[in-house]
This record gives structure tokens, sequence and C-alpha cells, in this order.
């Protein structure tokens, strides 16, 4: 069965849309963590963005500046988020890779963040960082 950004990709469900191209459509969050809260959507359905083929991928990348600039341009926001959640653990709800573009406005509207730094193991992250090159090699 199609996912939901699919079926408003083809228009069978509404949306206010922002931004479409060969690749990638684009559409405004149904529930905003702030006004101008936007989908960035490839239309190659899968679920995480590790799967994507490299033309989406790339369509993906060259559509979020400009849909920024837009959303900037719109709310008069000077600051947001782009977010992009990967499985359900990660806060994924819809199955079907999308990047959120969140403005954040001065009274605290657009995304809250609860980031929770660690201290690096210089050990560790030379094994990973050696694992990482390894793999994409
Ligand atoms: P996720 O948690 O998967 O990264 O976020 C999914 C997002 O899709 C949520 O912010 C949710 O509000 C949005 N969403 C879910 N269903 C619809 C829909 O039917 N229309 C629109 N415009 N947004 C949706």
């Amino acid at each position: 069965m199609a996912s939901i950004f699919t079926r408003i990709i083809r228009g069978e469900i509404p949306c206010h849309r922002v931004h479409e191209d060969a690749h990638v459509f684009a559409f405004l969050d149904i529930a905003p963590l702030a006004p101008g809260h936007v989908l960035v959507v490839p239309r190659q359905e899968v679920e995480f963005l590790h799967q994507l083929d490299d033309a989406h991928a790339a369509a993906l990348g060259a559509a979020l500046p400009k849909v920024a600039r837009a959303m900037l341009a719109a709310t008069g926001a000077s600051a947001y988020n782009l977010l992009q959640n990967n499985g359900a653990l990660a806060h994924q709800a819809v199955p079907h890779v999308h990047m959120h573009l969140i403005p954040r406005f001065e009274d605290g509207r657009g995304l809250g963040i609860g980031w929770r730094a660690g201290q690096i193991d210089h050990g560790e992250a030379a094994a990973l960082a050696a694992r990482m090159r390894e793999f994409i090699a």
C-alpha cells in the first residue's frame, strides 16, 4: 500500500504544496511545530535515508536550501532546524523518508531539543571511524 506521503504526492490527499520537481515534493506539515514547518519528501518511497538512490538523494540535497530560503522568506524566521528521523526508535512515524524544515522563533516555537552531550572516548572513536572508512571504501 502506498505511504501517506505518496498519496499526498499523487494528489489523493490534499496538502499545502510548497515545491516540487522530478524527484522531490515539499508541503506543510499538518501538525507543525511552528508555522511554516515544511516536509521535504523524495518521490522514491523508501523508509530510511540510507535506502535512497543517488538521484533522489542528490535532488533532496539540492531542494533543501531552496525550500529553506522560501520558508525563511515566508515566515520571517531567521533560525531553523533540519530534522530527519529514521526508525520508530528515533521518532519516525511515517515510513517514507522525509526531511523536516522547522523555523525557530524567539518565543520558543519550533523544535525542542534534548541534547545529551557525552564525552568522547578516543580509542573507541578511532575504531569506529576506521570501520566507517572501510565500509565506505
Ligand atoms: P516523523 O515523526 O515520521 O519524522 O514525522 C512525520 C510528520 O508527518 C509529522 O510531523 C506529522 O505531523 C506529519 N504528517 C503525518 N501525516 C500527515 C498528513 O497527512 N499530511 C501532512 N501534511 N503531514 C502529515
